[in-house]
């Protein structure tokens, strides 16, 4: 069988949950999305919870509802999936990025503040900085959070990795530091819903723009229509969207799969542990984690620098796949991308993030991964160390 990055595990109860749904009235826009929605925000401690098909159409909408446009920028890290820049860029916005802190690869405080300040005096500030709590571990929001008052720009958490963990005891979703906080429940990562994503805040107008985004603009709430009083079958589009709404099918696995979370989360820090253990002693550089947050463990991340191994990082993952093990790399600098570099990002901008991404392996973390299957990916590396 062969040991991939991730998977999803799908137990009786979400099977259940999912069978249900299909023999009920509603396949969409049911009682379901509610309901998952309302199990999030508890879950997190956040006022609002609105799901949508997918993170990366989470972060769009969350972008669109701060206003982020033309002439207007977006800071994010380059050590993440491309959808957190994208977002930006199809709001017609400008993007640029922060780069990593060689410790946590989160976005760097530091450089934060040393990229604000320079901004400042050239009036060229975010409007909107999206800090991306990589694998899991949150970043460092109180000072993100404090630089936002004193430069004036909003935050958009990109928490893709990071349903479960928590920062300074806040669990991240809560919002306690931003504005906006965005989840993926793709089915690598932590809870799956097939396809989806949701966008949670305590801002009561933000949730509302989020909430008639993903659904063409379109408002059935009588305090929001401009002509009253026109009957039942009667609904106003006062703004323009899309439909990004995630459907009951999903929301019932979301519903069933959140109810895990925390015990997902115990199994995950046993795996993360264990792996910590059989590293030891080598030439492998683990995972660091700081004191004041617990991480879901989305993903675990070696580094190993190249002249520590007999082959190519090419020939590294080749041999992997020859044992059946697939290993992955996250991320790709996103500046690196052919698109990005035609936008005039250069090579050698972002240093920390570019020599990460060189020694940079993604180890198999899943739950259902054998402590056998552990050892092996281990003992593999262990072969080609010199
Ligand atoms: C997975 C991921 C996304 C996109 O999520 P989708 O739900 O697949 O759209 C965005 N940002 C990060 C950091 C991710 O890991």
């Amino acid at each position: 069988m062969q040991i991939s990055y991730s998977k999803q595990k799908i137990d009786a109860n979400d099977i259940k949950a999912v069978v249900k749904v299909l023999q009920s009235d509603f396949l969409t826009q049911g009682p379901l999305v509610r309901k998952f929605e309302d199990s999030l925000k508890k879950y997190c401690n956040s006022k609002y919870a609105v799901s949508l098909s997918s993170a990366s159409s989470a972060l769009y909408a969350a972008c669109k509802a701060l206003d982020l446009k033309e002439n207007d920028i977006l800071w994010t890290s380059p050590n993440t999936f491309v959808a957190s820049a994208n977002c930006a860029l199809l709001c017609g916005a400008k993007v640029d990025f922060v780069d990593i802190d060689p410790k946590t690869y989160n976005m760097c405080a530091d450089e934060l503040e040393q990229k604000l300040y320079k901004a400042s005096k050239i009036n060229a500030l975010p409007k909107v900085v999206m800090p991306v709590h990589f694998a899991g571990q949150p970043c460092n929001m109180k000072r993100i959070y404090d630089l936002s008052k004193k430069y004036k720009f909003r935050i958009i958490e990109d928490a893709s990795h990071a349903i479960g963990s928590s920062y300074k005891k806040h669990k991240i979703g809560s919002c306690k530091y931003s504005d906006i906080s965005v989840f993926s429940f793709h089915p690598v990562k932590i809870i799956t819903t097939g396809e989806g994503g949701a966008c949670l805040t305590n801002n009561p107008e933000l949730a509302n723009k989020i909430f008639n985004f993903r659904n063409h603009g379109v408002t059935r709430d009588i305090k929001q229509m401009n002509k009253k009083n026109i009957g039942p079958w009667y609904y106003e589009q006062i703004d323009i969207g899309y439909n990004f709404r995630l459907n009951d099918i999903s929301c019932a696995l979301g519903i069933s799969q959140l109810k895990k979370l925390d015990k997902i989360i115990i199994k995950r820090q046993k795996m993360y542990n264990y792996y910590n253990d059989l590293c030891k002693g080598n030439k492998i550089k683990i995972p660091f984690q700081n004191k004041d947050i617990k991480s879901s463990n989305h993903l675990y991340v070696v580094r190993i620098k190249e002249k520590n191994l007999k082959k190519s990082k090419k020939d590294v993952f080749e041999y992997f796949k020859k044992n059946n093990i697939i290993l992955n790399v996250h991320y790709i600098p996103v500046h690196y991308h052919p698109y990005y570099v035609k936008l005039g990002f250069k090579k050698g901008s972002f240093p920390n993030s570019e020599k990460y991404y060189q020694e940079a392996f993604t180890l198999p973390l899943y739950l259902g991964i054998k402590k056998d299957d552990q050892k092996k990916v281990i003992n593999n590396f262990k072969k080609l160390l010199r």
